[in-house]
């Protein structure tokens, strides 16, 4: 078997080399938003965690925004509760709305967990969502059926849907798997099912597909996959034969007392904050090993992956993963001269863009332009130290109107992003793959995969036939490859 020579993919030997930042002037009002709110990330967080119900705290217009947008990129029913604020709530408060709401959630759902997030109504107007639920303990003292409560008093103001998502995590792992050191609510029990050592994978927004993918090679790895959150069935299931209001699948309790027993984690993000990253949180407390990493997109960076998990359990990586390589790598070869020296501008979430411009540098293309609408601003700098030097443009926290500015003036060759840059490669005739969230606009999201190299060579065959297609729409027709 070919070992796989690990490359550390948080590093680079090349020369750095300074990185231009361009910021065009921003209109005061923010035109088709690169990035959605942070309660959609909660509820996408929690959905991924078994028995678990989301109540939004706020106005039942949030609720039904964000329900919309999931189902339609996953192609699955999503039930987000609302504590339905009234005119009255927005002015004297709405704790007795969410009291109203947890009963009426316990009553429907039975669910084991309950998670509270919070709207930009229920923060203007300075909602305590854990005093809430402390008084809801309270009212409700010696019931033995009442569920495990997850609030999550983050602010909407200062994050978007991926700042939910990873912060959902954070507090997922401090309640279910830590246990707050505030609070009164025991952790679960710790039930050791399988012999293999654990390991958590928090992979961020990736697909169903990604995840599933992701644990197969965990466990080929010799090891437990305990990922947060998993949507891998959640939100991509079988046909049911009648509505199941919370669907099966998810982090299980038991996984949440493994993570504590963690031979390590990986982290699919260098961006996140540090105190927002549920990867150092069981770092700060346990002192579990951690790797973050942007997404294993490209040779260099899944090696890196692989090589960390058969480090941690003393396996060589599975023949099967292997001859996935080879063929990538083959793949690279026969597609490098459709590739090589492209210009391409890609735009998502930081962590996205990151993993993207790795496998497009390793592929031979340039990234002209990235965008993302994040606002951690750790992007100029992470694309500076992962990979020596960034793109001739790179915008932070932007929206699609300046996005089309500096698309328009350096014309690349392809975009690569989600379903949100239609309308800009429509306008600019530049064509499109899509990647990320969301792809509202076509078949299969759930089941667009970029991680690993299985992942990589899918992404790679789509951007290859999408250069063909676009020399073939330009010429007379049908040519041999
Ligand atoms: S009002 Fe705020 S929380 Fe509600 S959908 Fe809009 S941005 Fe999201």
């Amino acid at each position: 078997m070919t070992p796989i020579h690990v490359t550390n993919a948080t590093t680079t030997s090349e020369p750095v080399r300074p990185l231009k930042i361009s910021k065009p002037g921003r209109a005061p009002v923010t035109h088709n938003a690169c990035t959605v709110c942070l309660p959609l990330g909660v509820s996408l967080a929690f959905r991924g965690v078994e028995n678990a119900v989301v109540i939004l705290h706020g106005s039942q217009g949030c609720a039904t925004y964000i329900r919309r947008y999931l189902i339609s990129h996953f192609k699955e029913p999503v039930d987000i509760a609302s504590s339905s604020f009234t005119e009255a709530s927005a002015v004297f408060g709405g704790a007795q709305n969410l009291k109203t709401a947890i009963d009426n959630v316990r009553t429907g759902y039975q669910p084991a967990i309950i998670a509270i997030g919070s709207t930009c109504l229920a923060d203007t107007i300075g909602e305590d969502v854990s005093m809430i639920v402390r008084q809801y303990l309270k009212e409700h003292e010696g019931e033995t059926d009442l569920p495990l409560f997850v609030p999550l008093p983050m602010p909407n103001s200062r994050g978007t849907h991926i700042d939910g998502l990873h912060q959902a995590c954070r507090a997922a792992v401090e309640y279910l798997s830590l246990g707050p050191e505030d609070e009164a609510q025991a952790p679960v029990e710790s039930v050791h099912e399988e012999l293999k050592a654990p390991v958590g994978i928090f992979p961020g927004l990736v697909s169903p597909a990604d995840i599933r993918y992701l644990k197969e090679l965990v466990r080929d790895c010799g090891l437990r996959p305990v990922v947060l959150p998993d949507l891998s069935e959640t939100m991509e299931g079988g046909l049911w034969d009648r509505y199941e209001p919370i669907p099966k699948g998810g982090t299980t309790p038991t996984e949440f007392a493994a993570l504590r027993e963690a031979l390590g984690t990986v982290e699919f993000s260098t961006t996140v904050r540090k105190d927002c990253s549920a990867a150092e949180l069981l770092q700060d407390r346990l002192g579990t090993p951690l790797l973050r990493m942007p997404l294993p997109v490209g040779i260099a960076a899944t090696d890196l992956f692989i090589g960390t998990l058969t480090a941690w359990s003393g396996t060589e990586i599975d023949h099967a993963h292997q001859r996935e390589r080879d063929r990538l790598i083959d793949a690279y070869a026969d597609g490098h001269k459709y590739l090589s020296g492209l210009r391409v501008a890609v735009f998502g979430e930081e962590d996205l863009v990151l993993g993207l411009s790795g496998f497009l540098k390793e592929v031979g293309m340039e990234v002209v332009i990235a965008g993302t609408g994040g606002r951690t601003s750790q992007l100029a700098a992470e694309m500076q130290r992962l990979y020596g030097a960034g793109p001739e443009i790179l915008l932070e926290d932007t929206d699609f109107e300046a996005l089309r500015e500096v698309v328009a003036e350096a014309q690349p060759d392809m975009l690569i992003g989600n379903s949100k840059g239609y309308s800009l490669s429509r306008a600019l005739s530049i064509p499109l793959v899509r990647v990320g969230f969301p792809i509202h606009d076509r078949f299969g999201a759930a089941r667009v995969q970029v991680c690993g190299y299985r992942g990589t060579q899918m992404l790679f065959d789509r951007i290859v036939n999408t250069v063909i297609e676009e020399r073939q729409a330009e010429s007379i027709g049908y040519p041999y490859m």
